[in-house]
């Protein structure tokens, strides 16, 4: 069986949105062992979509739309396969009773044209959207099965698994499934890392060994195909027993987990409590904790001290200190952890200071140049890390973030420096 994906807007051929649908929905149907051969995007025109459409249906068994269904006159996507598959576009009272109530629900008020989108082609079958207006919409045609589903990702993602998963898992009995797995790593190079799995990356056996490299981090995909998730699973699991028993130290977590939400969990299991000092990176490391449920618990504050007033008058570092040994330095950034901890009451500080560059360096403080300090245990002790980060504003201020988790969570594991610095 085949499928064929078209995702229709012209804000997607702009580059002005992202077709995170694209990349969420393919992943999907490798998972479920889907073949996909092609998939298109096209802007907010009714005889290209037609045009599209027709071409789709002529190659694949399956087509999923996504995008257009709104109420307003350049969503069109409905307009297009009603006329490709030759149907009346009918009123649907149930999509119509869930758009009334959305509206009464949100308390907004709702114009004329919401009802357009209770409007279904003949024959077709209106899937509920619980988390919008605009219902998706399932069209069998002789062999072909059309899906249309609305473009924002929270209505489009839960329409997938909800009813285009099922119904093509109905249609596939004893096909293959595709199991990914990912596991994450955090303060290995790529090239080491590559070097250490080199045998299995090239073993091209049952299990394929991929690595995805991202800013500061890198992770290993483990993709096996079989008659059964169970039993593409156990394909992978003997792979992800060698690759841990080779660098078990670097791996930080699998799949969905995230540095950040590691280090809070981390922290809540061992009832620690953390604060940041951060200059360069403007609070992002605070910003990514924070994204993390339950980071309350652990996270006591954040100080953004950007200049040295700041540092002097948030973070009691005497302004001497800065003037003699410069905002980017050992001694600056150990004071900050230091001082966080101290002033916040809580159990591990953190302090961030850099070049971010592009100007501003110099010979005895380069662009990139980052200090990243930990301030933990009983005295007065601080672990300070000295980097020197290649890249824009934006990678140094990432990597800098990165590196502070990176060291809290060996902290928390009683592991020295997995950075291998
Ligand atoms: P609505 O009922 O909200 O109008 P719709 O089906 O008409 O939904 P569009 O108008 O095409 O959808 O897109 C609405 C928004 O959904 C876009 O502005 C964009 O933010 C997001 N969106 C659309 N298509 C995609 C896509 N392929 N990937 C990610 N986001 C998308």
């Amino acid at each position: 069986m085949t499928a064929e994906l078209l995702f229709v807007g012209t804000e997607l051929l702009l580059g002005q949105t992202l077709n995170t649908n694209a990349q969420y929905l393919s992943g999907r149907l490798a998972a479920s062992g889907v073949n996909v051969f092609h998939q298109t995007v096209v802007g907010d025109n009714q005889p290209r979509v037609e045009a599209c459409i027709r071409t789709a249906l002529g190659r694949a068994d399956v087509l999923i739309v996504s995008g257009g269904l709104g109420p307003t006159s350049d969503d069109l996507t409905k307009e297009a396969a009603a006329a490709v598959l030759g149907r009346r576009l009918l009123p649907d009272g149930a999509s119509r009773a869930a758009i009334e109530g959305y509206f009464a629900a949100v308390g907004r008020r709702m114009t004329e044209n919401n009802l357009k989108q209770a409007l279904i082609p003949e024959g077709g079958e209106a899937i509920p959207n619980p988390n919008g207006t605009a219902p998706g919409i399932k069209i069998q045609d002789g062999s072909k099965l059309v899906f249309l589903l609305p473009g924002p990702p929270s209505e489009f993602e839960p329409m997938v698994e909800a009813a285009v998963i099922p119904a093509l898992g109905a249609m596939q009995p004893g096909g293959q499934t595709i199991v990914s797995r990912v596991l994450r790593f955090c303060g290995i190079g790529e090239s080491e890392l590559e070097t250490r799995l080199n045998d299995l990356i090239s073993a091209q056996s049952g299990t394929t060994v991929a690595p995805l490299a991202s800013l500061g981090e890198v992770a290993i995909r483990l993709t096996a195909k079989a008659e059964s998730e169970a039993a593409a699973r156990a394909r992978i699991a003997p792979v992800e027993e060698l690759i841990r028993a080779r660098l078990g130290r670097y791996l930080y977590g699998t799949d969905q987990e995230s540095l950040p939400g590691v280090v809070v969990r981390l922290l809540a299991e061992r009832r620690l409590t953390l604060a940041l000092a951060e200059s360069c990176t403007g609070g992002l490391l605070a910003d990514q904790l924070t994204d993390i449920p339950g980071a309350s618990a652990v996270l006591l504050a954040g100080v953004v001290a950007y200049t040295g007033q700041a540092k002097a008058g948030l973070l009691a570092i005497p302004r001497e200190s800065v003037s003699e040994y410069g905002p980017v330095s050992e001694q600056v950034c150990s004071a900050m952890a230091r001082n966080v901890r101290r002033i916040s009451g809580a159990d591990l500080g953190i302090g961030i200071t850099c070049v971010a560059g592009p100007g501003g360096g110099s010979a005895k403080t380069p662009v990139g140049l980052a200090f990243i300090g930990l301030a933990h245990g009983p005295g007065d002790g601080v672990r300070v890390a000295r980097r020197v980060f290649r890249g824009s504003r934006r990678v140094v201020k990432c990597r800098a973030a990165k590196q502070a988790l990176v060291m809290l969570r060996d902290r928390l594991l009683g592991q020295e420096d997995s950075s291998g610095h």
